[in-house]
Formats: C-alpha cells, sequence, structure tokens
C-alpha cells in the first residue's frame, strides 16, 4: 500500500483506467509539437485548472519540474518590481535550480554558484517577517504546508501578514504549492484554508500524477508579453492530456472532498495513538512525529505490513502522502498496522 503517493505525485491513484487510456490515445494522434503554434488542448487545461481551483482569471504557464515553476516564479517577480531580494523561510524546500535552490534552506545542495540574496526567517514568526520587510524585497516565496521540512503548517495570521506586507511593499507573494497543492490538503490549493490570494501559484507533483508536468498560475496584474517566458517541452500534448486527465477524475471521483474527510479521519486516529508526539498536517498531508527516530517503525510498515511510508528532514517524523483516491478502510489497515509496528519497537515499549 502506497502512504507516500511516489512522493506526492500520485493525486488519482497508479494506473486509473481513464488517465491511461487519455494518454494512451492522445500519443496515437500527436505526441508532441513546438510552443511555436497553439496547442489548443493548453486552454483547455487552464480553464479546468481555473475552474475547479477558483482561480478563473488567472493565466497559466506550463512547464516540466516544480524547480522550474518556482524558477519562473521568481524570475517573473523580478521581472516585474525590476528587484533582486527574495524572502524564504527555515526549512523550505523549493527545488534544485539555480534560485529554487538558492531559496531552499539546505547549504548541503548548494553549489557556490547558486548565490542569490535570499534572506532565511523563522516560521511562523510575524515579528521577523515585519523586521525584515522593505521595499528592496521582490518576492516571498512560501509552502502551502511544508512537505520536505517535516510537514508544517503556516498559521492564518501568519499568512495574512505576508499577504499584507507584499501588497504595502510592492513585493510578489509565490505559493509553492507544488507539494501541497491539487486537493492534497482538503482544498484545492493549501493556502485556501487562510482565505489569502496569492500573486503566483506554483503547480507540479499531484497535477500529472506522474507525468512530468508543472505550471505557474499568475495573476491578472502581470501583462504578459512575448518572449517573458518560454519552454520547449512544457505544455506537451502528451502533458497535457495527462493534467487534463487528472484534473477530471479529481472532479468526478469528488477527491479533494475524499482528502478533506479521510484526512481528518486519519490525523483524528493517529493523534490517540501512543508515542506519538504530535500529529501535522491538513487532509492527505500528514507528519506523524515519534518521540524516536521513524526509520524502524517505517521499515516495519515496509517489510511486515507491505506500507510504503516517507521520511522528512526531521528524523523523527513520517510522512503520510496517500493518493487522494484512499478510502476509510485502507486508512483502519494503517492505522493498525502502525499501532503494531510501534509496540514491536523495543525502545518504545
Ligand atoms: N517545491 C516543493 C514544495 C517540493 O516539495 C518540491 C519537491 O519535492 C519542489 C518544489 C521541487 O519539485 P521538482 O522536484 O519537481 O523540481
Amino acid at each position: 500500500m502506497d502512504l507516500y503517493g511516489g512522493h506526492a505525485v500520485i493525486s488519482i491513484g497508479h494506473s486509473h483506467p481513464q488517465y491511461v487510456e487519455a494518454i494512451s490515445k492522445q500519443l496515437k494522434k500527436i505526441g508532441f509539437y513546438s510552443n511555436s503554434v497553439k496547442i489548443p488542448m493548453q486552454v483547455e487545461l487552464a480553464q479546468k485548472l481555473g475552474e475547479l481551483s477558483g482561480y478563473t482569471d488567472y493565466s497559466l504557464f506550463l512547464c516540466n519540474s516544480g524547480a522550474e515553476a518556482n524558477e519562473n516564479a521568481l524570475k517573473l517577480a523580478s521581472f516585474n518590481n525590476g528587484r533582486k531580494k527574495v524572502i524564504a523561510f527555515h526549512k523550505s524546500f523549493h527545488g534544485r535550480t539555480s534560485l529554487a535552490v538558492a531559496a531552499t534552506d539546505d547549504k548541503s545542495i548548494q553549489a557556490p554558484i547558486n548565490q542569490h540574496d535570499v534572506i532565511f526567517l523563522p516560521w511562523n514568526d510575524e515579528g521577523a517577517l515585519i523586521e525584515a520587510f522593505s521595499d528592496e524585497i521582490s518576492a516571498v516565496i512560501i509552502e502551502g504546508i511544508q512537505g520536505v521540512g517535516g510537514v508544517n503548517v503556516p498559521k492564518v495570521s501568519f499568512l495574512k501578514q505576508i499577504r499584507t506586507l507584499c501588497s504595502h511593499n510592492g513585493a510578489v507573494l509565490i505559493l509553492d504549492e507544488v507539494q501541497s497543492g491539487y486537493g492534497r490538503s482538503g482544498y484545492f490549493f493549501a493556502h485556501q484554508y487562510a482565505g489569502i490570494t496569492p500573486d503566483i501559484i506554483t503547480i507540479a507533483k499531484g497535477m500529472g500524477n506522474g507525468f512530468p508536468v508543472a505550471g505557474v498560475l499568475i495573476s491578472p496584474d502581470f501583462k504578459a508579453k512575448h518572449g517573458l517566458l518560454g519552454t520547449t517541452f512544457g505544455g506537451n500534448y502528451l502533458a497535457c492530456a495527462a493534467a487534463i486527465a487528472v484534473l477530471d477524475i479529481i472532479k468526478k471521483e469528488k477527491l479533494v472532498e475524499n482528502a478533506q474527510t479521510v484526512g481528518s479521519y486519519i490525523i483524528e486516529k493517529l493523534t490517540d495513538v501512543r508515542h506519538v508526539k504530535e500529529v501535522r498536517g491538513m487532509g492527505l498531508m500528514i507528519g506523524v512525529e515519534l518521540e524516536s527516530p521513524s526509520q524502524a517503525v517505517r521499515s516495519d510498515l515496509l517489510h511486515t505490513h507491505k506500507i510504503f511510508t516517507g521520511s522528512s528532514s526531521n528524523k523523527n517524523t513520517l510522512r503520510i502522502l496517500p493518493p487522494l483516491t484512499i478510502t476509510k478502510a485502507e486508512a483502519d489497515q494503517f492505522v493498525k498496522a502502525f499501532q503494531q509496528s510501534l509496540k514491536g519497537q523495543p525502545q518504545q515499549v
């Protein structure tokens, strides 16, 4: 049982028949053509995404990975206000390309060439934010829910404060929904629980259910101009077929609602389990922090119960990121196995 969802990528379940058929059929017609000509499926995808996410007036730029989406978002912000400084947060992860990795709070994956003007601020600290802000800031980039950093949910007041400071100082608010988006949190985008509106939203993982496709949703305040952003592979026919099938299935099978219901159910069940220190997250993006390292429990879950879970940068925290199709019965199966695996740990009893 895949409770890691291929690193939060599998949204509609592995090999969903409608998805398989959509990609296979498309490949028989045409798989790729250059973006120098219009690809009507991109328009269909943008319309469906706008409708399901609520961002009907935003434009969509299509690319191929989460890092690339963030790279383009940060570039667009800088084009827009002519500034260079970026605010990111402790334990952030935004990808491994030039500026995306510079905005990632992990020195070990930054090469000397990835030098950019990024200020890292403590998570959920409104005071530090107010102090660091100025009219030199080009963009603030923040994950809807921090994933790699251990499933940390931003406070509503923190997100609202960021929104206000960005608006007052002419900075661009970029919501990285690469991992937390596409229904995973029980909302289409995790930030929607806070009632804020970002200027730019980046998307990737759940978007193609494993087919490489990513995107940048851009507020109508940005004026598009020829050559501003560009790509060879982004938005190709196959990627569009995959992404459209994913949206159709999310809508038809009510998977955002399912993430909300089954996610809350899992969170509630896990909170009562002995030796669980804290359960964080929303919907089907769940971090379970144990009193000791989680590796032995993860290993037992896999080898004894055939259940695969994720790790995080916090060694005591497991990440639960199942496909959005998970049922309550499967959730029960996991919780039971989890309790047994925890009991089996000598240091836990
Ligand atoms: N942003 C977030 C929040 C992520 O979790 C990731 C990947 O884990 C990325 C960006 C980078 O995405 P990709 O690996 O597709 O470049």
